[in-house]
């Protein structure tokens, strides 16, 4: 296994299984939008949220997603900013435009548990995009009546300009138009979860792609997927690696590792994944 503690050397290695893979999976976690500069906590969380960490005791966005606001006005005012901020008014994160750089030219497929939407907006292929824990643009009935779910660009921004003492109006509280109940996020949290027929046909995407992957030489690259659900991504490019003999790429803040049975296939880069993708594409 190779290993470096962020060494440009290492990733030109990585660089070098990109041009002759014939396809490609990205496997993506928080890690990347976390090197794009977007962090739930410290000094962006303060930025945007002071008024919630002193009323509430919330210390970070991700914790604050949890908070058990006692109205809708609360929940609202919480969610519509937090959405805002981390899906409507960012930029498109530096790592994700590297990134496209790297594999535009290949035959890719993302999988993703970020919910912001910059793979899109980066201008990476929807159909080409597997974002299995939903998407903060989108709004779905908070006990699914039905399979749909709703783009929420115009209500969070209302939601945003109108709340006062963290608390939205009443008549902004966004309601299924199917059977009025309240919205919620379109985001896997619970198993109320709504997999409408976008979610559907991405995953459908996604099989197929992997199972074309075999006896193809393939290059899995993990970005930023941390020990929080290694189910969805980390354990699945392992598990892929060592039955397939793909090679895997780990790049990872403090957490680049592979198991035993695959370190002859495995490059692990413990660095910043914005400066190794850098090194990546000047190799
Ligand atoms: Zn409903």
């Amino acid at each position: 296994m190779k290993f470096t503690n962020g060494c440009s050397q290492i990733a030109a290695e990585a660089a070098r299984l990109i041009p002759g893979a014939d396809r490609i999976i990205i496997g993506a976690g928080a890690g990347l939008s976390a090197s794009a500069g977007f962090s739930y906590s410290g000094q962006r969380f303060y930025k945007y949220f002071s008024d919630f960490a002193a009323k509430y005791g919330i210390r970070d966005m991700y914790s604050g997603g949890f908070y058990p606001f006692k109205t809708l006005n609360e929940f609202w005012a919480w969610w519509s900013r937090s959405i805002f901020v981390n899906r409507y008014d960012c930029p498109v994160g530096r790592p994700y435009q590297l990134l496209l750089q790297l594999v535009k030219d290949k035959n890719y497929f993302v999988l993703t548990t970020n919910v912001d939407h910059q793979f899109q907006r980066a201008g990476f292929s929807k159909q080409r995009l597997f974002y299995t824990q939903g998407d903060y643009g989108l709004f779905q009935c908070s006990k699914p009546c039905c399979n749909k779910t709703y783009d929420n660009e115009d209500a969070v921004r209302r939601m945003v300009a109108e709340q006062r003492d963290m608390k939205v109006p009443d008549e902004l509280i966004p309601r299924c138009p199917v059977c009025g109940r309240p919205m919620t996020c379109n985001l896997r949290v619970d198993d109320g979860f709504v997999e409408d027929d976008g979610w559907r046909a991405a995953a459908a995407r996604y099989s197929s792609f992997v199972e074309g992957c075999k006896g193809k030489n393939t290059v899995l690259l993990e970005l930023g997927v941390g020990a929080n659900t290694p189910v969805i991504i980390k354990y699945p490019f392992w598990e892929m690696s060592r039955e397939n003999n793909f090679s895997y790429i780990c790049i990872n803040l403090n957490q680049a590792f592979a198991p035993e049975e695959i370190q002859k296939n495995s490059i692990c880069i413990d660095g910043d994944i914005t400066e190794v993708l850098q090194q990546m594409l000047n190799a």
